[in-house]
């Protein structure tokens, strides 16, 4: 039977899909043939436009092809991988607060390893396992170069490349509500650079629906320091730290207590005269006055208090440092300087209103985001909020009605500020929350709950990192779970 995905996939592969054939498809495939597919459902091909081929781009492209629409992957760079692929070049300006700065995408470091077992880091259907290969990284954790292999591995082999257009960047999405059908679109504007650079060219092109997927770790965000704007050392954010060299021999604060501060002041702990962490969340046993762990010139302190014009840094226990240095480990913004939705989603520390995670009520199911929540494992997090908006962009899913996404919203940030937490929060699922929220996204398909040992994993690798911060990447307490992990990757390995 000629369904409308049969014509979809079709104008896949021929790379374009425009939504006036979609229209007309959907009228010459009902007369002929009737519009549902092989389940009796209706399916809808919509022409998608998904920002970025990194992980998350990569993964939606994937479940959306696999759903029949037509897909279009804008990716600026002239690769597939966004973060993972390492570029040893930094913005032009390096705490990155300068809006009109040269900007890099990657925030990787030259020694980075994945700080999660490579095995859940794995997609729900491609496992994540040692290749043999030049330049292969067989370890569990390994380099950061291995995640970039994985994923063009998985571009290639899921046959995704055709879809991307590289080196084009998007530069503006806009809103269009006018439509005959009262359905929403989207204008696409991209620029496209070719010829090494030195042309340029600018398109337009409308889409049913567009996915973002631009990644969240490049816009840094800085800690505010009283007094900082006479300070005189040198100050700059991680996004742009690539390796110690020059910090031999200085003296540096570096503020965050996350997984990137973790690993950079140890490194340069091996060059610098002194490190002083400096941060908001050190558990109470923490002895601010002693040098911690293998490296003697390490310092933990609570939160820069100040800074002065002689040099001097000050924390809020009391004590003070002369540093050359500040480094911000503090995180990142959400930024999508290209997204014009008419003020109707605002992003900062956090994107919204979004109906969990993913879709804005008033522009559903239109617009979506993916690869938001923090605190994660992203691959396959992604895959399954990938999975759902496949499904509800082609009618197979259905969401609640507006009003009702955006009291639950409401509801979400109600019980959110009531808990405390602050709003900078409100897309980290700690602990467990991820799993519930990996189920019920699977729940919304009917795809399969992520594998139970994922979650032992993930509780286990957590611990062994909190308690051994200098050695779980090599040394680990689950061997049993590591191999039941890896039983069940290779099945999927064999039966792909
Ligand atoms: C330092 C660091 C360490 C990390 N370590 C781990 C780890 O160990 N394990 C783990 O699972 N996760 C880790 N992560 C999280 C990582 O970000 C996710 O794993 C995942 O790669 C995010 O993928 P993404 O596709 O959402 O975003 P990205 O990887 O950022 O990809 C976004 C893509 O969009 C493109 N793009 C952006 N804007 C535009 C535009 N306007 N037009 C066209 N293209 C555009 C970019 O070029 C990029 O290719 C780490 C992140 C960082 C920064």
């Amino acid at each position: 039977m000629a369904t409308l995905s049969a014509k979809c996939m079709k104008e896949n592969q021929m790379g374009n899909c425009g939504a006036d054939d979609r229209v007309a498809a959907a009228a010459a495939a009902a007369a002929a043939d009737g519009n549902d597919d092989d389940d009796g459902v209706y399916k809808r091909c919509c022409k998608v436009g998904v920002i970025g081929a990194g992980a998350g781009g990569l993964v939606t492209a994937r479940e959306l092809i696999r759903e029949g629409h037509s897909v279009v992957v804008f990716e600026k760079s002239t690769t597939v991988g966004g973060v993972w692929v390492y570029e040893p070049e930094v913005d032009s300006e390096l705490l990155g607060v300068k809006s009109d700065r040269k900007r890099v995408h990657s925030s990787m470091y030259a020694s980075l390893r994945t700080n999660l077992p490579r095995e859940l880091m794995s997609y729900v259907d491609y496992p994540f396992l040692p290749r043999n290969g030049r330049r292969r990284d067989g370890r569990r954790y390994p380099g950061h170069q291995e995640v970039a292999f994985y994923l063009q591995d998985f571009a290639q082999e899921c046959e995704l490349l055709d879809f991307i257009r590289f080196g084009v960047s998007v530069e503006h999405v806009e809103l269009e509500m006018d439509r005959p059908d009262g359905e929403i679109s989207w204008k696409v504007t991209t620029r496209r650079r070719v010829v090494d650079g030195f042309e340029e060219v600018v398109e337009e092109e409308v889409f049913d629906a567009v996915v973002v997927c631009s990644g969240h770790f490049s816009e840094p965000r800085i800690a505010d320091i009283p007094g900082i704007d006479t300070w005189p050392g040198k100050e700059m954010h991680s996004h742009n730290y690539r390796d110690p060299q020059s910090f031999t021999d200085k003296s540096v604060v570096v503020i965050g207590t996350g997984a990137s501060s973790d690993d950079i002041s140890r490194e340069l702990a091996e060059v610098a005269k002194e490190v002083h962490v400096s941060g908001r969340s050190w558990k109470s046993s923490v002895e601010f006055a002693k040098p911690v762990g293998r490296h003697q010139n390490i310092w933990l302190h609570s939160m820069v208090k100040c800074a002065h014009e002689d040099g001097t840094v000050e924390f809020e226990e009391g004590s003070s440092t002369v540093a050359d240095v500040i480094l911000h480990c503090t995180g990142y913004y959400y930024y999508y300087p290209f997204l014009d939705t008419k003020g109707l989603v605002t992003a900062d520390n956090k994107v919204g209103p979004l109906y969990e995670h993913v879709f804005p009520p008033t522009l559903a199911p239109s617009l979506s985001f993916v690869g938001l929540p923090q605190k994660v494992i992203p691959f396959p997090l992604s895959q399954l909020q990938a999975r759902w908006i496949a499904k509800v962009l082609s009618g197979k899913v259905q969401l609640p009605s507006q009003s009702e996404m955006m009291k639950s919203v409401q509801a979400f940030y109600a019980q959110f500020e009531a808990s405390g937490s602050s709003m900078h929060h409100l897309h980290y699922l700690q602990g467990d929350s991820q799993f519930q929220y990996d189920d019920w996204l699977a729940d919304q398909t009917g795809s399969e709950h992520l594998e139970t040992w994922r979650l032992k994993m993930y509780a286990i690798a957590g611990q062994n990192r909190s308690d051994n911060p200098e050695t779980y990447r090599d040394i680990w307490p689950d061997d049993d779970l590591h191999e039941e992990a890896l039983s069940s990757l290779r099945k999927l390995d064999t039966n792909r």
